[in-house]
């Protein structure tokens, strides 16, 4: 009994030691970028310095516990032990007491979903499923759902029917509802990492996590941040437009309908869906990217412009000084549709 727990204690510090190689951060090009995996996508952050000697794997340790406890602790549903599983099960009308974490992204959401009159409204979840991008499906088999089973998803729906009381840190649901914040989640995890950077006194560095970004200060060499909104196609990563950061921390967050989708007889079905008809959304619209303070918020937006479309999206963007920038897809070509709040950040302005 001795040995053998001898034994699984060096096993143990062997695994550690290995796990802090691969958490730390590598140095490369002057720079020191982490990447990994995170709520079923890929994250990389890039820092421009470290603050002190040996400090890098301590600070990489941190960012991968607070993108843990977001993913599997709070935010999955795939996850049946997170919060939002256990919220998602839990009997309505009954008081559900949530982290501050759950908290902002609900009371955020609510905003979106009410200034965007619904078209983001994370209690999509039945839909999700029904239409196969949900947490238990396998995308190629895929059958298009009948109408009786989109009216029953409806009847489920709607983030009125959660009531969220800020003071108690508590929220019911009306009716049986699926949240899903798939749609919000990534870009506030953004947010957070990008609060624990500031927290170790960084002051320059970008963050990505799924296509969701945030960048702050300076490159090495005293130049802004650049980032390339890619072409909406599927076959390959092709830059589309690039524009800069004008060395201030922002936000970038992007939704389209050419990465994740279905095809049936010829027909493609996108993973964005609209609420009020429980279809996926159908439009000339292909991409639509929005630049905010907080990546969470742009992430909101960014999938509310897919369901509005290229109309309505930019009419909300140009309203509220939201820099939007919308690919159309005009039959043989795209075409761009750049809010004036976006028109800055361009390069060939
Ligand atoms: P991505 O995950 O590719 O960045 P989005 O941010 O647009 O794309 O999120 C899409 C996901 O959000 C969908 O897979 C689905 O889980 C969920 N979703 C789909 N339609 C809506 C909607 N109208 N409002 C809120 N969430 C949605
Ligand atoms: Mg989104």
């Amino acid at each position: 009994m001795i040995a053998n727990n001898h034994h699984s204690l060096i096993a143990l510090s062997l695994i550690v030691a290995v796990a802090s190689v691969l958490f730390a951060f590598k140095e490369e090009d002057e720079r020191f970028s982490l990447e990994g995996f995170t709520m079923g996508t890929s994250y990389q952050i890039q820092l421009i310095e470290v603050p002190g000697e040996g400090e890098p794997g301590a600070l990489a340790g941190e960012v991968q516990n607070m993108l843990s406890r977001l993913d599997r602790g709070i935010f999955s549903t795939y996850v049946p032990g997170s919060e939002l599983s256990r919220l998602n099960s839990y009997e309505v009308g009954k008081p559900f007491t949530v982290s501050q974490e759950m908290l902002e992204v609900l009371v955020l959401a609510r905003e979106v979903f009410t200034s965007t009159s619904g078209a983001f409204d994370p209690t999509v979840g039945p839909l999700v499923n029904l239409w196969g991008f949900g947490p238990k499906d396998n995308l190629p088999e895929v059958s298009i759902p009948n109408s009786k089973d989109i009216e029953e998803a409806r009847i489920r729906m709607g983030f009125e029917n959660l009531m969220i009381d800020e003071n108690r840190s508590q929220v019911s649901k009306t009716r049986d509802l699926m949240i899903d914040l798939s749609a919000i989640a990534k870009g506030y995890a953004v947010d957070q990492v990008s609060s624990l950077l500031d927290e170790w006194g960084l002051e320059s560095y970008f963050i990505e996590i799924g296509g969701e970004l945030k960048m702050r200060g300076l490159k090495g060499d005293g130049s802004s941040w650049v980032p390339a909104i890619e072409a909406p196609i599927d076959q390959e990563s092709q830059v589309y437009e690039i524009f800069s950061s004008l060395g201030q921390t922002i936000a970038v967050a992007g939704s389209g309908d050419y990465r994740n989708y279905f095809e049936v007889d010829g027909v493609r079905y996108s993973h964005e869906i609209d609420p009020r008809t429980g279809m996926p959304i159908a439009h000339a619209l292909a991409a639509a990217y929005v630049i905010a303070d907080s990546a969470a918020l742009a992430d909101a937006l960014a999938t509310a412009y897919m369901v509005m479309g290229e109309e309505l999206a930019y009419l909300h963007a140009e309203e509220r000084s939201i820099a939007a920038f919308l690919i159309v897809n005009r039959g043989t070509v795209f075409a761009k549709s750049v809010s004036s709040a976006f028109k800055p950040y361009l390069l060939d302005q």
